[in-house]
């Protein structure tokens, strides 16, 4: 994606690195044709058509070329141009040609977020002239020559069009010193290794299957278990917190998604209908109908508000197939769903909840940096605008009160509500969408919802549709990937490996101990195979098992366990009393 000029403080500098690398590329082709150059988050990229695949010794080569560039340290020189006199100067670049006859016909076309301008300009460095709206650095110079880097090319066709030529995209990075650069190719080894799909086949976690169909996850019985403790956890906790759980179908009338609106403003998300004694019935892609059905079987007082339905809801919504991702960008998921129905004397209070609920939850697993978005009022909406004052008021308090930073997307809400999307940071410093609180002022005008108010007259309750881990698919991806498999004792789908050092001698002490372990509660197995101690430690630490408790002669006797973390930490032999003790406290202190 595009970076802005007004929000990236790398802007001019990698776009920048990207001219510096387009000259490069030119010197060492010159029959090449450009596409687009823009500065793209913690990078940059450029398109050419050239006349044979680019080497990894290319990459250096254009590297060593955008040294002498920089060195040279060449002023970015801008001016506007006519029409005629661009179409002169790029007589030899189609691509830029299109893009010029664009800009003329009052299009933005430089392919360049940021700005909506249909002036034609360049910017030159050297011998080196190109269609930019800038903006860029003064002088070469100013790219650090120790902070940049050349990462990888791929293929990508000129305006995304696969009808259109494909060209070779050069991805390159750049940074303001050596330190930052280091830093951040250091974060994409790590994401490489932390990556969910990788490590859901390494650790057993999870499948995708051609046969069941993309994007729709078979979760393995590792996998299964971190999503259980998972959700047992959760739904104690909403429990506690007023939280009341429905269950409802997969699958409803078109007349209720008719009602509903989804078959008018999301129909290209659903799946196509099924035929049910002639009456077309679709999955739902989603729970809120269901819920509200819930709160219509009867009539409401204003003393039973507020209701807070709470589902874990599996929904089914059509996503392209270039777009599906392991867990994260999926056909079918769980979304662990909530549903408020509130007075307007009690909504202020119940959003305060609601995002006190969620912190409090994402916190306990780990999760602990948070970055929120509130998306106001747009042009077009449903609800009265007092309405939406109030509710958009009560969202940014709520984020004030808990001091969540925010950036507010202004008119960026839907039509039926303003929200707060909240995102967590991982290990990596990655911004993963998880939580939305959203109001919503058009199903219960849709629906007709009511309830008698203390004045025995009927009004509209507020309603709020609440996801907290979001889709417990992506929720399990992003908490693979913050623990790189790694998952803290309590959430571990096994705690602990029994090693005996001998199979023929300390088997049957193995298993005592870990049906020992199984009585306390802990999860627990024993490495029967036949390999040899040091290759069961090992291969316990790539499974990423929280505790090795290795037992021979000596632990035989002592009623004791020769424990070792993952980490490589020996902490030598233990009585295993103690060590159920000792994981039972780390599990009971995880909340
Ligand atoms: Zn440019
Ligand atoms: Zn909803």
């Amino acid at each position: 994606m595009p970076v802005s000029v007004a929000t990236d403080p790398y802007y001019r500098l990698r776009h920048s690195a990207a001219h510096v690398m387009a000259q490069a590329v030119l010197e060492l082709f010159p029959e090449a044709t450009l596409g687009i150059g823009p500065p793209i988050e913690d990078g940059f990229y450029y398109d050419f058509d050239l006349p044979r695949p680019l080497t990894p010794d290319d990459l250096q080569e254009i590297e060593r070329r955008m040294r002498h560039i920089i060195a040279e340290d060449l002023p970015f020189i801008y001016r506007v141009v006519g029409a005629d006199e661009a179409r002169a100067l790029f007589k030899h670049q189609p691509y830029k040609l299109e893009l010029i006859d664009g800009l003329a016909a009052g299009r933005d076309e430089y392919g360049e977020a940021g700005g909506d301008s249909t002036t034609i300009s360049t910017y030159r460095q050297d011998g080196f002239e190109d269609l930019c709206r800038g903006p860029h650095l003064e002088r070469t110079g100013q790219i650090p020559a120790d902070a940049f880097a050349l990462l990888n090319v791929s293929g990508a066709y000129w305006r995304g069009d696969e009808r259109r030529p494909m060209l070779q995209r050069i991805y390159g990075t750049a940074w303001n010193s050596k330190a930052e650069l280091e830093h951040y190719l250091w974060r994409l080894e790590e994401a490489k290794k932390r990556d969910h799909r990788r490590l859901g086949k390494e650790l057993d976690l999870y499948s995708v299957s051609e046969e069941v169909g993309p994007g729709l996850i078979l979760w393995h019985p590792k996998g299964a278990l971190v999503r259980i403790i998972a959700e047992e956890f959760s739904r104690q906790a909403h429990l506690e917190h007023g939280y009341e759980w429905v269950i409802s179908p997969h699958i409803g009338r078109a007349v209720l998604w008719q009602t509903s609106g989804h078959l008018d403003f999301f129909r290209e998300n659903m799946f196509a209908p099924m035929d049910v004694d002639g009456d077309p019935y679709f999955a739902k892609p989603m729970n809120c109908p269901f819920h509200i059905q819930i709160y219509k079987t009867r009539l409401r007082s204003y003393r039973e508000l507020p209701l807070r339905y709470a589902e874990y809801g599996t929904l089914y919504r059509y996503e392209r197939s270039g777009v599906l991702h392991g867990l994260t960008r999926v056909r079918g998921f769980t979304q662990d769903d909530a549903h408020i129905f509130c007075r307007p004397d009690q909504m202020e209070d119940e959003i305060s909840k609601a995002l006190a609920f969620s912190l409090y939850v994402l916190r306990t697993f780990g999760l602990i940096e948070f970055k929120a978005y509130l998306s106001t009022k747009p042009d077009k909406v449903v609800g009265d605008a007092a309405d939406w004052e109030r509710a958009t008021e009560a969202l940014r308090r709520a984020l004030v009160e808990h001091s969540i930073s925010y950036d507010i997307d202004e008119g960026g809400g839907a039509f039926y509500g303003p929200k707060i999307d909240l995102k967590v940071k991982d290990a990596l410093d990655r911004e993963w969408q998880l939580s939305t609180i959203q109001f919503d002022f058009n199903l219960p005008a849709r629906f007709g919802l009511e309830y008698a108010g203390e004045d025995g007259r009927p009004h509209q309750p507020y309603m709020v549709h609440r996801a907290l881990f979001g889709s417990m698919e992506r929720f399990f991806g992003v908490l693979i990937e913050h623990y790189a498999g790694a998952f803290p004792v309590w959430l571990a789908p096994v705690q602990a490996v029994v090693i005996p050092i001998s199979t023929e001698r300390h088997l049957q002490y193995a298993h005592d101990v870990a049906e020992r372990l199984k009585a306390a509660g802990l999860r627990a197995t024993v490495d029967e195979g036949k390999e040899r101690m040091q290759a069961k430690i090992r291969e316990a630490q790539l499974q990423k098992v929280p505790y090795m408790l290795v037992v021979g002669d000596r632990e035989q006797v002592a009623d004791a366990v020769a424990v070792r973390r993952r980490s490589g930490d020996d902490l030598g032999a233990v009585p295993v009393a103690s060590f159920i003790a000792r994981v039972r406290d780390e599990v009971a202190a995880h909340s």
